[in-house]
């Protein structure tokens, strides 16, 4: 896409892409790290039935704060969090947005570590935020020195740590986040997107919350929760935190409709992450299966793996989507990322693999 010249857009805009990944109707999609099993029928009927009673109320605006949804969502955090220590908006990609724009700005720094999630430099971008990528150490580990290294020299105003990190799947320590945010001078966010997932074992940011009232937890329904669709992601932090946010929110962000099926969402959480426990495992058997396979895998506390290397990586991931299997091209190069599906998902995108990599050219090209 090359925007006309006569676009008045902002100069340092110009050169960009829209982000996101290729949305392709092929048959098995792996590459968004979408919850492949939807709403049961007794959940899809009761969001229906709430839809059905709020629609008569659709000429009036939202609930502007989101109270009730914003106790649901406490309720389902627990750690003794009440409904002014949790922000929702659409999406954890609009919180991060709004987090960005009370804490970043013109003047202001924002850092992460690479590989990360690639949102997090347009969040910055859109905010006129200073952006500083460090780097994660050559395994993906999460280097804490390093880290601690940069924000020492570089005093941003906000850190993004995902953890589980996207697209490498591995967790932060609760030290590592500890040491973090007794460095940084700002906010630390902690992008908890893929927190369900992670390994038995594997602690949460939100347990040392109250120990950090610069530290802020990022949650989704769009991963675990199977709920994509509602766009609805939120946060924990200290109270004054949401105040900030709510300054920069525009009024009636969340729609009665996203409301309302956020609510009814919740009210069937346990069924919402019933394959939770499914999904986990077939991840373990696909990490299992790819380094059987003699491929090198990150091990994962997320619904993906990433896998490679791969001297063209782009023609291995072209190779499955000819045989009907989307995964994501992301990451650093040579490396692939595969969301985890159903068995019958996975056991398409073994096949697919084997045969793609088993042919002449890819063969010779990734020897
Ligand atoms: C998918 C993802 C998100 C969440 O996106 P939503 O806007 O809530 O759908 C946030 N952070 C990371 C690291 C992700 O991978």
């Amino acid at each position: 896409m090359t925007l006309p010249e006569w676009v008045p857009i902002r100069d340092d805009l110009r050169p960009y892409e829209p982000y996101g990944a290729p949305q392709l109707d092929v048959p098995v999609q792996l590459n968004v790290n979408e919850n492949p099993y939807g709403p049961s029928k007794a959940t899809a009927d009761d969001i229906a039935e709430s839809l059905r009673a709020a629609a008569t109320e659709l000429n009036r605006y939202p609930d502007r704060e989101a109270w009730a949804l914003r106790e649901a969502l406490a309720d389902y955090l627990g750690h003794g969090l009440a409904a002014d220590a949790v922000w929702a908006a659409n999406g954890s990609n609009e919180v991060m947005q709004q987090i960005l724009q009370a804490f970043g700005g013109p003047g202001r720094t924002a850092a992460s570590f690479m590989p990360t999630y690639s949102m997090y430099p347009e969040y910055a971008r859109n905010t006129h935020t200073r952006w500083i990528a460090g780097r994660r150490a050559d395994d993906f580990a999460f280097d804490v020195d390093a880290a601690l290294a940069l924000i020492a020299d570089e005093q941003p105003d906000v850190v993004l740590l995902a953890s589980p990190n996207n697209p490498t799947g591995e967790s932060l320590t609760l030290d590592a986040v500890r040491a973090v945010c007794d460095a940084a001078p700002g906010l630390v966010v902690l992008d908890e997107a893929y927190a369900e997932f992670r390994r038995p074992g594997t602690p949460t940011a939100l347990s040392v919350l109250a120990d950090y009232p610069r530290l802020v937890v990022t949650r989704t329904m769009s991963k675990a929760f199977a709920f994509a669709g509602g766009r609805l992601g939120y946060l924990a932090a200290d109270p004054a935190i949401v105040d900030a946010l709510r300054i920069v929110r525009l009024p009636y962000h969340l729609s009665t409709v996203t409301q309302t099926v956020a609510l009814a969402a919740l009210r069937h959480a346990d069924e919402m992450l019933a394959r939770v426990a499914d999904l986990r495992a077939t991840r373990d058997e696909t990490a299992a299966w790819l380094r059987a396979q003699g491929h090198d895998v990150v091990d994962s506390d997320a619904n993906f793996v990433l896998f490679g290397t791969f001297a063209d990586r782009h023609a291995v991931w072209q190779g499955l989507l000819d045989k009907g299997v989307l995964i994501r091209e992301t990451g650093p190069d040579g490396w692939l990322r595969v969301s985890v599906g159903t068995p019958e998902e996975m056991a398409a995108f073994r096949d697919a693999l084997t045969a793609v990599l088993e042919s002449p050219s890819i063969r010779q090209e990734n020897a």
